[in-house]
Formats: C-alpha cells, sequence, structure tokens
C-alpha cells in the first residue's frame, strides 16, 4: 500500500495541524510522517532526540538537500559531501495548549474560513504554517538544479524554552564537512512575522534559588535558635529588584525593542507549610530578557557575591548548616541580526520591506546567529496579533507570499544558474 502524501501547502496544513503537538505530548508521530514523506521523495532525514525522560518522546529533525551541481569551483569538491554552506529553514513542530480558550472552531482540524480567507487551527501562525511551506516546496527544491545545499531543521519543545533546539545545534557542531565546522550562507527562521523581516529578539536565562534554613515552633522564633527561610528569600528578593533597577537605568539599551533594557522579575516563591512554623525552606525562580549574555552572567554573580557577602554570614550566625542554592534553569541566546549583511538585504528585498523590525518573544535564531555564526533572520506568514490565541489563524494571502518568498530565497542561495547574487 502506498501512503498519498500532501501536495500542496493548503493539504500540509491540515496534515500537520492534525498532530496535536502540544510541547507536552510527544512530537514523534508527526515527525516520523514527515520523515517518511522525505524518503518517498528520496532524501534521508536525521532525527536527533534530546536527553533524559523526553529522549523517547520528541526529537529535533534534521534534512539537507544535498547540491545537484558542481560547486563554482573546481578545488571545492563535489556533491554530496560538500553539504555546508546554503540555505537552512527553521521551524519548531510543537504548539502551545488550548485549554480554558474559547475556540470556535476544532482547534487541530484545519478549517478555512472564506470571510477572512484563513485556515484555523492551533500552530497555523505559530508555525506549522511556515513548515507546510517549506514542505510543500519538497518537490520544487528537489526539481531545481543546485550547486548549494537546502536544510530543514525542525526543532520541539520550543514554546517551553527553546528546550529542543540545543541538542540540534549540539549536532551540527560536531558536524564536519571536509575537516571544517558545518556552516550555512544564511538561516531563515519562520517566526510570525506577517512576512515583514525580524533580526532581533531578547534572550532569557532563569534560575531557581533554594533557601533552606532551621524550623521551630513560632513562639519560639526570635530566640535565635532557628533560621527563617522566607526572611532571607525575601532579603534576595529585594536584592534582585535592586539589581533590576541599577540594570534598566545604567544597563545596555537598545531603542528597538519597546522594553529597551534587559528586564529581571522574579516571577514564582513557594516555602514554609504552617504560619505557626518558622519555615526551613524556600525557593524561588527569576529570570533575565537578555539582550546580551554577558548580562546573564553578571546578575548571577552579583548576587552570588551578595549572598556571600550578606546572606548566608547572618544565616549561619543563626544556623551553621544554611545554604542558598543559586540554579540556572533554561536559556537561551539573544538574537541580534546585522540590517547590512546580505542575507538580511536578500530577504528584506524579497519580502518588499524598506526596513526590519524586533520580535517580543523568543525565538531560536539566536541559537544559529550568535552560536554557529550563520546570517539570520526572522520571517513567517504568522501574525503576531493571532498566536497562542483562540482561534489562532493564517491568511492565504501570508501563506501564497512565504511560498514566493521562501522560493525565491532558496533560488538565490542555492541555485546553480544564479551564482554570486550574494
Ligand atoms: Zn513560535
Amino acid at each position: 500500500m502506498t501512503t498519498s502524501y500532501p501536495t500542496n501547502y493548503r493539504e500540509w496544513l491540515e496534515k500537520l495541524v492534525g498532530f496535536n503537538t502540544i510541547s507536552s505530548r510527544s512530537n514523534l508521530p508527526l515527525v516520523h510522517y514527515v520523515r517518511d514523506y522525505l524518503a518517498s521523495v528520496g532524501v534521508a532525514a536525521v532525527l536527533v532526540p534530546g536527553e533524559g525522560a523526553e529522549r523517547d518522546t520528541h526529537a529535533n529533525l534534521w534534512v539537507t538537500l544535498p547540491p545537484t551541481a558542481p560547486p563554482p569551483s573546481a578545488a571545492r569538491p563535489l556533491a554530496p559531501v560538500w553539504c555546508s554552506g546554503g540555505l537552512i529553514l527553521s521551524g519548531h513542530t510543537d504548539v502551545v495548549p488550548v485549554a480554558g480558550q474559547a475556540w470556535t472552531t476544532d482547534p487541530f482540524r484545519l478549517t478555512y474560513r472564506e470571510a477572512d480567507r484563513c485556515y484555523y487551527g492551533r500552530g497555523t501562525a505559530d508555525m506549522k504554517g511556515f513548515l507546510a511551506v517549506v514542505l510543500a516546496l519538497t518537490p520544487t527544491f528537489l526539481a531545481m538544479p543546485r550547486r548549494a545545499p537546502i536544510h530543514y531543521a525542525f526543532s520541539y519543545n520550543e514554546e517551553i524554552g527553546c528546550l529542543g533546539v540545543p541538542y540540534l545545534i549540539r549536532y551540527l557542531q560536531k558536524v564536519e564537512v571536509n575537516g571544517k565546522p558545518f556552516t550555512a550562507d544564511g538561516c531563515l527562521v519562520g517566526e510570525p512575522t506577517g512576512m515583514k523581516v525580524n533580526i532581533g529578539n531578547k534572550g532569557i536565562c532563569m534560575w531557581e534559588v533554594k533557601v533552606r534554613g532551621k524550623p521551630i515552633h513560632s513562639s519560639r522564633a526570635m530566640l535565635g535558635t532557628s533560621c527563617n527561610a522566607i526572611d532571607y528569600a525575601a532579603q534576595l528578593v529585594m536584592k534582585i529588584k535592586e539589581l533590576a533597577i541599577a540594570i534598566r537605568d545604567h544597563g545596555h539599551h537598545d531603542e528597538r525593542y519597546e522594553c529597551p533594557f534587559a528586564c529581571v522579575t522574579t516571577g514564582l516563591i513557594s516555602g514554609g507549610n504552617a504560619v505557626n512554623t518558622v519555615p526551613e525552606h524556600c525557593s524561588f525562580s527569576f529570570s533575565i530578557r537578555i539582550l546580551k549574555r554577558e548580562e546573564a552572567l553578571q546578575l548571577e554573580k552579583d548576587l552570588q557575591a551578595y549572598v556571600e557577602a550578606t546572606v548566608l554570614p547572618e544565616m549561619r550566625r543563626e544556623f551553621a548548616d544554611a545554604t542558598v542554592d543559586i540554579i540556572r534553569g533554561p536559556n537561551f541566546p539573544a538574537f541580534n541580526g546585522d540590517e547590512k549583511a546580505p542575507f538580511t538585504q536578500q530577504a528584506m528585498h524579497l519580502c518588499h520591506v524598506q526596513k526590519t523590525g524586533t520580535t517580543s518573544g523568543g525565538t531560536e535564531a539566536g541559537f544559529f546567529q550568535e552560536t554557529l555564526n550563520i546570517p539570520t533572520v526572522i520571517s513567517g506568514p504568522g501574525e503576531g496579533r493571532y498566536i497562542h490565541l483562540a482561534d489562532e489563524r493564517v491568511s492565504v494571502a501570508l501563506m501564497d507570499q512565504c511560498m514566493q518568498m521562501v522560493k525565491d530565497l532558496a533560488t538565490l542561495l542555492t541555485s546553480a544558474g544564479k551564482q554570486g547574487n550574494l
């Protein structure tokens, strides 16, 4: 029996939306389907899983459509060995939850409405619409004579802190092509921009702080025989606020963002087990949305110094075994693209825009630009106003525009007939 695979972006979008890939659920059914489709057209995909519990339930997918034509210089080796360079098309396979949202359509069944000429469903905008475009263009890519490769980088669990893509990046860092590290000429991250071109987003770094004191009945609280974990955690929270204000007033500013500085917030706290007991434990979490990695490292250093110089000595006067642990949690790099880079200019030209923008939330773009040093832009058919909400949608007009743009970009970067455009 042969499976009949989708042949256009609408059919692909219908298929992809039908896989419920909320981050907590496995993305393997989707990834295996895409892998099997690619195998049916003669392309081998690599599955790159993570570690721990998600190893059996989630995977990134990496695909290379190798060059078909000899590269321009005779000194360069021929395909398929030469698979560095070319264009990366990047997107995440997971979507955000739908619980508690008032959908007027089934979020996991694609619905088309003529009234606004939009496709409705979870992930249509963020960002299965882009994946559908890439997959629908696969036969076109395969039919093009290519002097450079086209790569697909489909990740998992982007929505819960870019947890999947670091494994793919590590995999790519280990790849060597003729003794040289893997690289590419450009990376298009198809996150929602309404087909505008964005070249920046903040990164994030999160920490959990665990404070351990000594419990006692509250009637004996102030006798110097206990150590109140909540009190000291509160002291740390206020120190974090002081550091946050200093970063706001004196730190690096980038006026392209609505919030132009790195913002620091304590977002969670829990401690104690009864109002009449001096608490032994208190833990809280805080984060910084960074413009530069150094800002996160400095904040961590400043807080650690305060713990060692001020908080711990005070705590240990009351309880010798008191501890404060600052544990670094999920983090991903900021994305600072280059408007003057030829790749950005090409993307702007193909999107018919004169200026670039920034994305307010996080994306995976920083991994490609900062970690792998590959020129990167964000542009995709979804629109920010529809994402993560009930009745998420993407318009036919923007899907059509994305098809044309991705096809033209791939042609410019990889076509055998158009060398030297970049
Ligand atoms: Zn997204």
